[in-house]
């Protein structure tokens, strides 16, 4: 195990259900290239840790973020192996974006395939193509995020163009990687006809891929007052049934059905 690499995390989840297959151990890394318009994890931004400005009443935390090292992370990651072979879990790399502390986020991935523990990244895309591909031999599966149409449109409410995650997208893809596109639907923003042109046009071009929707919601807007940042400006509203409705018809139309989350 390479020990020698140390990193920034903000939080670990045990016994998570939600992170990818069976129960899993689910590790945030600071730091992201992104600044969705969206963003409930505004404390991962920076990669070092962020000061909670106003600490928050019979709460001691004033700090989100550790540095730590592969072998401490790896500690965690070892107690609930029982359960990942039980539930063909394992751990999963989340943010932030992992893959922004390049060095940490593939010692992490290399530790855990050595001890054969399934592996699942979270990522935006938004990554230098041959430092993606230099994680590729340590990676089980992928959470790769599809959020916005046209790359106008992109820039202006993730404040990076689709380029190269698009291009990111089709060179793991070719590469025969296991990959669920994880699409955030904003009600009023990115839910637009040609946002679920673009999905289809992904199904049919790339039939392997799984999708999965995930509904905007507007947990974790409290933390943008604690680290001492604006909220986003961000004319939107939690999806309604209406909504709801729409997106079906719309996926169904564009041929897209949305995977539920467990194989
Ligand atoms: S990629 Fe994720 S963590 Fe980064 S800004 Fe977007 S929503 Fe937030």
């Amino acid at each position: 195990m390479n020990d020698q690499v140390r990193g920034y995390i903000f939080d670990i989840h045990r016994s998570s259900l939600q992170d990818g297959p069976g129960l899993r151990t689910t590790v945030f890394f600071k730091g992201c290239p992104l600044r969705c318009a969206w963003c409930h994890n505004p404390e991962s931004w920076s990669l070092e840790p962020t000061l909670v400005v106003k600490p928050l009443e019979n709460s001691d935390k004033t700090v989100y973020g550790q540095e730590v090292s592969v072998r401490e992370v790896m500690d965690v990651v070892r107690r609930d192996r029982v359960y990942y072979d039980l539930s063909k879990g394992g751990v999963t790399l989340s943010g932030g974006e992992p893959t922004m502390q390049h060095a940490f986020c593939k010692a992490l991935l290399e530790a855990a395939r050595a001890e054969g523990i399934h592996t699942c990244l979270d990522t935006c895309g938004y990554v230098e193509t041959r430092k993606l591909l230099e994680l590729c031999p340590y990676v089980d599966l992928y959470h790769y995020d599809y959020k916005v149409t046209g790359s106008d449109e992109h820039h202006r409410l993730t404040g990076v163009s689709s380029d190269l995650i698009l291009h990111n997208l089709d060179v793991l893809y070719e590469r025969g990687a296991e990959i669920i596109l994880r699409c955030p639907l904003v009600p009023g923003v990115n839910d637009r006809p040609e946002h679920f042109d673009k999905l289809g046009e992904l199904a049919r071009r790339c039939p392997r891929l799984k999708f999965e929707i995930l509904p905007y919601h507007a947990v974790g807007q409290y933390k943008y007052d604690e680290i001492g940042m604006p909220r986003p400006a961000l004319t939107t509203h939690a999806p309604t049934a209406a909504d709801q409705t729409m997106w079906d018809e719309q996926l169904r139309r564009v041929g897209v059905k949305p995977y539920m989350g467990k194989a």
